[in-house]
């Protein structure tokens, strides 16, 4: 099964994507979390792609593009995956349409979990990410067992450095310009389904796996 996710920064699609990837034992692949580690071990990419990313903007297609395709080539990657945060450009959905083809391949669904810009900035405010594992959390509608402590790891929970109220707002004014199109482009390709991203995690999820089968 070979998904991607759709949605506005904060919508939850790293959250469902976690869960579709235990549920159906696919690689969950955040380009966000890709980028991320990088940061963390200081490598020349995580250099790079941090100048955008601290300031809300989408780090360039040339090297997200050479990242995921690097992805994609390992072993793990052989049954599917589920994408979260990538693509984020028409012309990157369209390299992957085109790589995939190039194997005889497809993907199955793009899931748009769909929320309004009113709800985004206080989910944002409210995220908490382990620095050690990546698992997500939220304060008041998705908090750890024990405050400031990841239920996975035990690793310490922190707010990322993007998810400040300004770069928020510049992360979704990026979002309506350059990835809202891809509910478009994925609608035309025939596999574009829609959930409402409102509601509790669980009953997103329920949506999604109603879908999925
Ligand atoms: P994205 O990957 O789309 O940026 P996340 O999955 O990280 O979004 O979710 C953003 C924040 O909202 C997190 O703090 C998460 O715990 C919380 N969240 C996710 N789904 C829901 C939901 N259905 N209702 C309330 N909060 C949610
Ligand atoms: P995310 O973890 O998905 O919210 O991504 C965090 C940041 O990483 C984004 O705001 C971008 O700066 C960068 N990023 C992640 N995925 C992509 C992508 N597919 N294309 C460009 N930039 C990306």
């Amino acid at each position: 099964m070979k998904l991607v996710m759709l949605g506005a920064p904060g919508a939850g699609k790293g959250t469902q994507a976690k869960m579709i990837a235990a549920k159906y034992g696919i690689p969950h692949i955040s380009t966000g979390d890709i980028f991320r580690a990088n940061i963390k071990n200081g490598t020349e990419l995580g250099e790079k792609a941090k100048q955008y990313m601290d300031q809300g903007l989408l780090v360039p297609d040339e090297l997200t593009l050479a990242l995921i395709m690097n992805r994609f080539a390992q072993d793990d990657c052989a049954n599917g995956y589920v994408l979260d945060g990538f693509p984020r450009t028409i012309a990157q959905a369209e390299a992957l349409t085109a790589s995939l083809k190039e194997q005889g391949d497809a993907l199955d669904y793009a899931i748009d979990v769909d929320v309004p810009d009113e709800n985004i900035v206080e989910r944002m405010g409210g995220r908490r990410a382990c620095v050690n594992c990546g698992g997500t959390y939220h304060v008041l509608f998705n908090p750890p067992q024990k405050s400031g402590i990841c239920d996975l790891c035990g690793g310490e929970l922190s707010i990322r450095k993007d998810d400040l109220p300004e770069t928020v707002k510049k992360r979704l004014t990026v979002y309506h310009e350059q990835t809202q199109p891809l509910i478009d482009y994925y609608n035309a390709e025939g596999i574009l389904k829609t959930v409402d991203g409102t509601v509790d995690v669980n009953e997103v999820f329920a949506a999604i796996t109603e879908i999925l089968g």
